[in-house]
């Protein structure tokens, strides 16, 4: 890709072992549930590719993607006895593909069980799928009738293996939410019908909602990538990414003087102000504009003006001039600014800032244990912060 050099004005360094010591907490809080990994839009941007042997390592043998193209991508670098499903399921027409790529496609409307059986009949053999309950949010999946009413078709489980029947929480991460005990309630009536059958509910934020929303199979996501699980509590998970973007240039600027696009910061005195190599195409949100800061040897520097599509600006006042030079490198995400606190400065969740990280970041990717037969010496990408 272009712009991915050895001259990186900034990088994005993701911790491997963060990574691992998550996914341990997230299956030790989920007891005899087996936790499995949610890995959709390139495990939240931080690289499908590279967060997969970590949790392979670790014995996870279950994996989610939304798009079947992702689900392709990653099928090849998981075992045999790894299972990856495929969040969307079928278009008509793809279920071929599935099958080819050793998918298993997670069934959310009629026509996609209809499309699958009739699938698996054309070929004469017993095709696994996941089939999606809506318990309340209507996004994906059918509702409890529909559903029954499918099944009970003479040759749906004739010629469907079950993997499980899952749902998806719309509020976990609220815990006093009535919308958690509703949505549990609901799943466990549709399950009564299937007794034999797996169950699955539970993201990231569904497994601190205790025992009762565990069933036999979590999926979280967001909290491997060390995203808060609980809103309002202290975040029982590792951070993971470290985001560093480099001054191009620092200047005084006199009072009355303007910062940036719209010339919406107007200097109230005499201010310095550095301009750092991160802006909106970065996921370095334009809404962070106003609110946003830095970090400069672990010094707050606030953002002024409006963020850039590569530049932002900082208010570097109140730092020793002696102590700013081009090309050093401030800390926008790390451990003195979460991506959870990035987020609400943005007035979004750290989700949407994860996985709106760019592309022309330097990746650095850190690890003390040796993943996949690779040591951490043969990728020269990696190094120690
Ligand atoms: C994205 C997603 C998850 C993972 O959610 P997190 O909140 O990131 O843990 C689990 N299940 C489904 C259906 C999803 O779409």
């Amino acid at each position: 890709m272009i712009g991915q050099g050895r001259n990186a004005a900034a990088v994005l360094t993701v911790d491997l072992d963060a990574i691992r010591s998550n996914y341990r907490l997230l299956q030790a809080r989920a007891g005899q549930a087996t936790c499995a990994a949610v890995l959709k839009a390139d495990a939240y941007g931080l690289g499908a590719a590279r967060v997969a042997p970590v949790l392979l390592a670790e014995k996870c043998r279950h994996f989610f993607v939304a798009h079947l193209d992702e689900g392709i991508a990653l099928r090849p670098l998981l075992p045999a006895d790894a299972e990856l499903f495929v969040l969307h399921g079928p278009v008509p027409g793809s279920e071929q593909e599935f099958l080819l790529h050793d998918l298993t496609p997670v069934l959310n409307s009629a026509v996609q069980i209809a499309g699958w059986t009739a699938f698996a009949r054309r070929i004469g053999r017993t095709l696994p799928a996941i089939v999606q309950v809506d318990t309340g949010m209507s996004r994906l999946g059918l509702p409890a009738e529909e559903l029954l009413a499918c099944v009970e078709k003479a040759d749906f489980l004739a010629t469907v293996s079950l993997r499980f029947v899952m749902s998806h929480l719309a509020c976990a991460e609220n815990q006093a939410h009535p919308m958690n005990a509703a949505q549990l309630a609901a799943f466990r009536d549709v399950l009564l019908r299937f007794p034999a059958c797996g169950a699955s509910l539970a993201n990231s934020s569904g497994i601190f909602l205790g025992p009762d929303f565990h069933f036999d199979l979590v999926r979280p996501g967001a909290a491997l990538f060390g995203i808060a699980p609980v809103t309002g509590a202290p975040n029982p998970l590792q951070p993971v990414v470290r985001l560093q973007a480099s001054i191009i240039q620092v200047q005084s600027i006199k009072a009355g003087q303007h910062v940036g696009y719209g010339a919406t910061y107007c200097a109230p005195q005499e201010r310095r102000i550095a301009t750092i190599a991160a802006g909106y195409a970065d996921g370095w949100l334009r809404s962070l504009s106003g609110h946003g800061f830095a970090l400069i040897d672990g010094q707050r520097a606030a953002l002024v003006g409006m963020v850039s599509m590569d530049t932002c600006a900082l208010d570097v006042t109140g730092i020793a001039p002696d102590r700013l030079h081009p090309g050093m490198m401030v800390d926008l995400i790390g451990p003195g600014q979460t991506v959870d606190a990035v987020a609400e400065l943005a007035g979004t969740i750290g989700y949407e800032i994860l996985t709106s990280l760019g592309s022309r970041y330097r990746r650095d990717y850190l690890s003390s244990a040796e993943i996949g037969g690779s040591t951490f010496a043969e990728h020269p990408a990696a190094v120690a912060i």
